[in-house]
């Protein structure tokens, strides 16, 4: 084994692993990464077919974040943003306002504001307590003291939701094998049915060998059991405060892709009720769900022709594709290219507002991280971002997500492949016992676990959710190399299920 595996086996405990199969097997232990390349110790190859757990946006060793990181270096790694700003910070959060308002045809709420933390969790939790105090603020001003430790705001979310590891987002999650173990850590949150057309009660559709989104038959139920979920909370006195989603994909729920439209309904479905909108756009902002609102690259360059660059860039949210604004946007993961652990919060100015006062007020937001705003992975997001509006990007972009819907029809074929579920450049692959009933696999038998090793042997490495494989390149990917990481998953399935 070789010394650094030895020394993991020693040592490190891996997340979200059962460690007694981890130390069952010598580790692959990654040295290098260029491009879509990752190489191991022992100087293997392999496709990063999943960016890294989605963050990895134009490939590993990019030129222009390596340079952008260094040159911030030789000024300084890290100050504080408790009593300071700083140069990179600044610069990036006036980018990122601009990126989360200047696609949108609405007039609606405009994110003003960012909040800056360090991950996925911690911009969601920022997002909750905001939302939280926000609500509470707003109300208290009408309701009795006594009403309102009764009934503090609530929030909804969507069944088999997954917004990060720390409490408050724990709390607003719905997957029971990864968030029973501490419930009664947790504060009470609402759940409603997300719309999972694949495995859905109210799809009448016999299973086809297509997207289960495109052949269901249903009408609408999801949307009106949003609404029901509403009014009933409204009677109960106690109005849900605030709706929080991933819009376009749920991505640790298994890849749940959302029917074009779906979006749109539930959020004026929950504006109307009063309610805040919080976006996390954790794995699906920064283009992750394509490249134009409808991934037409005939609109997407006839746009370019007669716009300015900057204009003509699509949108970077999934959000903005139903032309939905939210409250809060909570960006992480991608947005350093997944160079450094750095996320954000944006929201408005009225819930700013709701917390400037005197200081003897205390309406100050008592919130904050060692590494909030760091210099290091604010250069990094700039030149990300940069990167990502560029004309080279977006047609690398529609490229891939064309070739990736190409590729991905031939797993059709398989009778063990029961839905492959497309948004954008993420690709979701259920696998099942039988395509014809959909029945699923056992946990237990490992069925996701078995696929990603025998695609791994062929180099490419996944992880899967479950029994959901995902491929989420990154957006570098030559069309080679999507052949190859589709092509190693077919091969996969059918040996593994072939074996029995
Ligand atoms: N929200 C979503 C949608 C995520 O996918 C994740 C991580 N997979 C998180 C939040 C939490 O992010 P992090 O792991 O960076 O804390």
């Amino acid at each position: 084994m070789h010394r650094l595996a030895k020394l993991d086996h020693a040592h490190v405990w891996h997340p979200f692993t059962q460690m007694r199969d981890w130390l069952k097997r010598e580790p692959v232990v990654i040295l290098e990464g260029h491009g879509t390349i990752l190489r191991d110790a022992k100087g293997r190859e392999y496709l990063d077919a999943n960016s890294s757990i989605w963050t990895n946006l134009h490939g590993h060793n990019h030129p222009k974040i390596n340079a952008a990181i260094s040159r911030q270096l030789k000024k300084i790694a890290h100050s504080s943003t408790l009593g300071f700003a700083n140069e990179p910070a600044s610069l990036l959060a006036e980018k990122l306002v601009y990126a989360a308002n200047s696609k949108l045809k609405t007039q609606n709420s405009k994110l003003e504001k960012v909040f800056f933390s360090d991950d996925g969790s911690t911009a969601m939790e920022v997002a909750l307590k905001l939302a939280f105090q926000y609500s509470w603020r707003i109300r208290s001003a009408s309701c009795p003291s006594a009403l309102m430790k009764k009934f503090p705001p609530r929030f909804l979310s969507l069944d088999g939701a997954y917004h990060g590891d720390t409490v408050g987002a724990v709390s607003v999650g719905h997957i029971d094998l990864f968030h029973k173990a501490c419930s009664s850590l947790l504060f009470k949150t609402d759940k409603v049915m997300s719309p999972y057309c694949y495995r859905c009660p109210f799809n009448r559709a016999k299973p086809e060998r297509a997207d289960a989104r495109n052949y269901r038959k249903c009408n609408w139920e999801c949307v009106s059991l949003v609404e029901k979920k509403f009014s009933a909370q409204k009677r109960k006195g106690n109005p849900c405060a605030a709706f929080v989603f991933e819009p376009l994909m749920q991505g640790s729920a298994g890849m749940i892709p959302q029917p074009h439209g779906w979006l749109k309904q539930v959020s004026e479905i929950a504006r109307g009720h009063g309610a805040l909108l919080i976006a996390d756009e954790v794995m699906t902002g920064f283009g992750r769900t394509g490249v134009a609102p409808v991934s037409n690259p005939i609109a997407v360059q006839a746009e370019q022709k007669t716009r300015d660059r900057r204009d003509a860039c699509p949108t970077s949210f999934a959000c903005h594709q139903e032309n939905v604004q939210p409250d809060f946007l909570c960006l992480a993961k991608g947005m350093t290219g997944g160079y450094l652990p750095m996320a954000a919060t944006l929201t408005t100015r009225e819930i700013f507002d709701a917390f400037l006062g005197e200081y003897g007020e205390f309406k100050t937001f008592f919130h904050g991280h060692s590494y909030t705003g760091n210099q290091l992975g604010a250069a990094a997001s700039l030149a990300s971002l940069e990167i990502l509006q560029s004309e080279k990007s977006i047609q690398m972009r529609i490229n891939l997500e064309t070739v990736l819907r190409e590729e991905l029809k031939s797993l059709w074929l398989l009778p063990n492949v029961g839905d492959v579920r497309q948004t954008g450049l993420v690709a979701g692959i259920e696998l099942v016992k039988n395509w014809r009933t959909r029945e699923p696999f056992d946990l237990r038998e490992r069925a996701g676990i078995r696929v990603c090793e025998a695609i791994a042997k062929r180099g490419v490495l996944t992880r899967p959710i479950g029994n959901v494989i995902v491929l989420m390149p990154p957006y570098c990917t030559t069309t080679a190399q999507a052949r190859k990481m589709v092509s190693a998953l077919r091969e996969a399935v059918a040996e593994v299920f072939r074996a029995g």
